[in-house]
């Protein structure tokens, strides 16, 4: 049975290193993945050195079973466990896994392409077309695609949103280091991308004001330096958990967070509930819970390492880094740089401010009906996947099987990461992405009803490698 996994950062990598080194199976595994971002992906791959991890080492195992596995891979002592070390470290790691398990599997088949269309075949199975215009059969095919390209902010016009004066993405090499150090920035977001924007600028240099601005200025807060021991939720939390009752649950933790000594354990033993939680509240429960409370459980929840911390206040203490709680209504080019139109959080009246550049730093897009990704376009068109009710991505079963434009699920056709949010909304962390991995290694091994044809697949993979 042919597996094939498009995308190749976290997810796909890691998905594909389990099945081909942990089963003893005939499965017959496909990896496709953009060129140059294979194992790390966008987090880890492209990490520059002063972005870290915003977990401690000890805890970053890429799989499951081994959560200690990244530790053990750098050997570090149990005092450095605690520590946050450099994404890239952790992205070496991670290619560094993927290439021991090409090295020693005979299963696995990696492909340097874009996957462009993925065709439903009758009955069962996919054609899964490259961009170089080949294409092959493959009985089961799973998106780990990430989160889609940037789309346009809006309020951002469409002459800004094309001149350099716009960051889009901050991610994409080069982009941040063709920044005139004087320059004055707009940084839309105050997230962890923003974060690590200010560090990489920081390192450049850079002299010119900073301001941050999201609907609540609410800022990341800190890890401490050593870990506090786990909590376990309390009986009556949990209760709330399982009924599903976010005014409930939202009462329950501020209790429990008064009564411990560091709240993040609360934040932490949670996690593992929370898709379930998510599952049971209504569309109108999710709406409400996006509209009023996922800036201040995303602020506790993603949390910076303590040095980065350290670094934010003290450029904000410098007056470099200023943060506004607001809203950008409008930006558009004037002859030297950009204007803003800003609307401060609680206020009526609007501000108009003038800027060199505009950053785009409002976190990870998932609404597939808007984007520019020419697969998850396919897909759409096709009916072969569908939008969630709030635009989180893509409809999906339980087990992460795609669900049709009737809401049929798409037999053998996969999702994991991002753009399964709309179904269990935390599902972007390693530790949430890893546990969804060894559930779907597990599905994917069941035996397929129909087997497809194997050689013209063997022959396209062949041509294509
Ligand atoms: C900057 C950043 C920092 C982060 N830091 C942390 C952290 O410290 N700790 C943590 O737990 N989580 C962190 N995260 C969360 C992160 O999303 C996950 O940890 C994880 O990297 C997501 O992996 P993924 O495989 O789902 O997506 P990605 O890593 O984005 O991989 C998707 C891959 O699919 C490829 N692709 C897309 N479309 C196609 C196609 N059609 N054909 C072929 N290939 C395709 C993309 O090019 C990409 O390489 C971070 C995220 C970001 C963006």
């Amino acid at each position: 049975m042919r597996i094939t996994i498009v995308g190749a950062g976290y997810a796909g990598g890691t998905l594909a290193t389990e099945l081909a080194t942990t089963y003893d199976t005939d499965l017959d595994v496909c990896l496709v993945g953009t060129p140059g971002n294979f194992g790390g992906g966008t987090a880890y791959g492209d990490a520059r050195g002063e972005h870290l991890l915003n977990a401690r080492a000890g805890q970053l195992g890429a799989t499951a079973d081994k959560p200690a596995g990244f530790a053990r891979w750098l050997n570090l002592s149990e005092h450095a466990r605690d520590a946050f070390l450099p994404r890239a470290a952790y992205g070496e790691y991670l290619l560094d896994r993927l290439h021991d398990a090409e090295a020693t599997s005979t299963n696995l088949t990696t492909l340097e392409h874009e996957v462009i269309e993925i065709d439903r075949l009758p009955g069962r199975g996919f054609h899964v077309h490259l961009d170089d215009g080949s294409r092959f059969e493959s009985d089961r095919v799973v998106l780990a695609v990430g989160a889609l390209p940037p789309q346009r902010l809006p309020g951002v016009g469409p002459r800004l949103s094309r001149d350099p004066r716009y960051v889009a993405s901050p991610w994409q090499a080069g982009e941040l280091e063709r920044i005139d150090r004087d320059a004055r920035l707009l940084v839309v977001g105050t997230g962890l991308t923003m974060v690590d924007i200010v560090a990489t600028l920081n390192r450049r240099g850079h002299r010119g004001p900073i301001v941050a601005l999201s609907r609540h200025g609410l800022l990341p807060q800190s890890h401490t330096d050593m870990a506090a021991d786990p909590v376990e939720l309390p009986p009556r939390l949990l209760r709330t958990l399982h009924d599903s009752d976010l005014r409930a649950l939202t009462a329950a933790t501020r209790r429990l967070c008064r009564r411990v000594d560091d709240w993040r354990v609360v934040v932490d033993a949670m996690r593992p509930e929370l898709q379930d939680f998510w599952r049971g509240l209504s569309p109108a429960q999710r709406a409400q819970f996006l509209r009023h409370a996922r800036p201040y459980w995303e602020s506790h929840r993603h949390r910076m390492a303590p040095k980065v911390a350290a670094e934010i206040e003290g450029t904000r203490a410098s007056g470099r880094l200023q943060i506004v709680a607001g809203r950008l209504l409008r930006a558009g080019i004037i002859d030297e740089g950009l204007y803003a139109v800003i609307r401060r959080r609680g206020s009526a009246e609007v501000e108009r401010y003038e800027f060199d550049v505009l950053v785009r730093a409002t976190g990870l897009d998932t609404d597939i009906t808007r984007t520019t990704h020419p697969l998850v376009q396919h897909l759409v068109a096709a009916g072969t996947i569908t939008p969630d009710a709030l635009g989180l991505g893509m409809r999906v079963s339980r087990d992460g099987e795609a669900l049709d434009a009737d809401g049929q699920p798409v037999a053998g056709l996969y999702c994991i990461g991002a753009l399964a949010r709309g179904e269990c909304w935390e599902m972007t962390a390693i530790n949430e992405l890893r546990s969804a991995i060894y559930r779907l290694a597990r599905r994917l091994r069941e035996p397929a009803l129909r087997r497809i044809a194997q050689p013209d697949a063997a022959q396209a993979i062949g041509r294509v490698r």
